[in-house]
């Protein structure tokens, strides 16, 4: 089981974010970071 890394809730599998806090769960924050990094890529050879 995971856990939120905010509040240490216990988050069941395939959850988003921390139903306790809001916070997004490790694998979301993944994805939010890849996006973020092909955003900077595309800000920068503009
Ligand atoms: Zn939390």
């Amino acid at each position: 089981m995971k856990y939120c890394e905010n509040c240490g809730k216990s988050l069941k599998e395939g959850q988003k974010y921390c139903e306790n806090c809001g916070t997004a769960t490790e694998s979301n924050r993944e994805t939010f970071n890849r996006i973020k990094r092909a955003e900077n890529l595309n800000k920068r050879k503009k």
